[in-house]
């Protein structure tokens, strides 16, 4: 029913438009396909290790036939989720009361949307990370309606664009100055800005909107033990404490290249981090430093950022016109351009980069825009 594609991680429906009497297993299959989870246990049966595996999680997974899981020789124990961690003892205690202790317990519960108070109980009022919220957000998005987006990263601007190429009423709100302020940097984000308002949504931005919670998916640790902070914070090496490891979206974990605490919700990130965690925990002393990459269309735009744009670099356009929105843009600090990770591979950089719409941002002129001089013009 799915797919994984092998350049960018993006799970795709191999049948774009199913039957009606297939609606429901899509559904379904979508929403349950725990991606750091599997690509640990696969990835430490892949390096070897052969010693017993439990996996445990809210469904099976769909992502993976029967034939899969079966060569994997997991126990996977499924309806019955972590409750809580001690971690002392490395011992996950079950909803159902069942304990079990291990060698290494790794946590890759994903995250859930940040609550406003008051949000539960009226209707109209949404949040988006399964596929049933997603389809319930879509019954209320008509010409017409009003729409107001909390949240100004990445997935707020995209339902702010959605909602408006749908014909809604959209305002965007968030705390930042520019909506993707954090990935693009304020120059770069200034432009989204300005496509967003040219599409008519109005941006209500620098407001915080109530007050938020937590919003790492709870399994609480007795004892000393992993910190919880905007995920669960880990060293290089994803480990949370001794023989606790966290992958993927729930985990915050030293990126050594950047010096700081890093936390990624991509699909990819939740597989290569699984990787290096495997190896970890069989003995490998790995960091993990991935270069962060986002993908997101949104009106007629593709943007693509590799990296994170510290906060007062200046900008500096290697390739194309900022007038025309088609351009490649570096970050410099310092009067050279600061590697925030590790420098993407060409092979990768090429396949990333195809673009499919006339009046998109390219990806492709990152070839060669390693460390070291700005080769452009600089537009700080
Ligand atoms: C609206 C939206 C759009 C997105 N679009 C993209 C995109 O275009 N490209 C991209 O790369 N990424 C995208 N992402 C992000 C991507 O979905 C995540 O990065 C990825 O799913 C993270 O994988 P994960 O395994 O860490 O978490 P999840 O996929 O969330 O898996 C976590 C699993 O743990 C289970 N679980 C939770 N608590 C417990 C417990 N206590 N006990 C047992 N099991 C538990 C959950 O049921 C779930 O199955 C999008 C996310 C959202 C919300």
């Amino acid at each position: 029913m799915f797919d994984q594609r092998d350049d960018d991680g993006i799970v795709i429906l191999l049948d774009a438009e199913p039957l009606a009497d297939q609606h429901a297993a899509v559904r379904e299959a979508a929403s349950v396909s725990p991606a750091a989870g599997l690509s640990t246990v696969e990835a430490l049966r892949r390096k070897g290790y052969q010693g017993t595996l439990t996996a445990l999680g809210t469904e099976r997974t769909k992502l993976r036939s029967e034939l899969q899981l079966a060569f994997l020789e997991a126990e996977f124990v499924l309806g019955d989720p972590a409750d809580s961690l001690e971690s002392a003892t490395r011992t996950v205690r079950t909803a159902s009361g069942r304990r079990l202790s291990a060698d290494a317990v790794v946590v890759a519960t994903g995250v859930r949307p940040r609550e406003l108070p008051g949000q539960a109980g009226p209707a109209g009022v949404h949040v988006l990370r399964t596929v049933d919220d997603a389809v319930a957000l879509r019954a209320d998005l008509r010409a017409g309606a009003r729409v107001v987006v909390v949240g100004d990263g990445v997935r707020g601007a995209e339902i702010a664009a959605t909602a408006r190429t749908m014909g809604a009423d959209v305002t965007l709100a968030g705390p930042g100055r520019a909506a993707m302020a954090a990935q693009l940097g304020p120059r770069v984000a200034g432009l989204l800005a300005d496509l967003h308002t040219e599409h008519g949504v109005r941006l209500r931005l620098g407001t915080t909107v109530g007050r938020l919670t937590v919003h790492q998916h709870a399994v609480w640790s007795a004892g000393s033990g992993p910190v919880l902070d905007n995920g669960v914070v880990c060293d290089a090496t994803s480990r949370a404490a001794e023989g606790i490891y966290a992958v993927g979206d729930v985990s915050r974990w030293h990126h050594d290249a950047m010096g700081s605490l890093l936390r990624l919700e991509i699909r990819t990130n939740a597989t290569e981090q699984a990787g290096v965690a495997a190896a970890n925990i069989l003995g490998a002393q790995q960091s993990y430093t991935p270069i962060s990459y986002v993908r997101t269309d949104q009106f007629d735009a593709r943007i693509q950022v590799y990296g994170v744009p510290p906060a007062d670099a200046e900008v500096c356009v290697v390739e194309g016109d900022e007038g025309d929105r088609r351009f490649v843009a570096l970050h410099r600090q310092g009067g050279r351009v600061r590697r925030r990770g590790d420098a993407p591979s060409r092979r990768r950089g090429r396949r990333r980069g195809r673009g499919r719409r006339g009046r998109s941002v390219p990806g492709r002129g990152h070839r060669g825009y390693g460390p070291g001089r700005c080769p452009g013009r600089c537009a700080a």
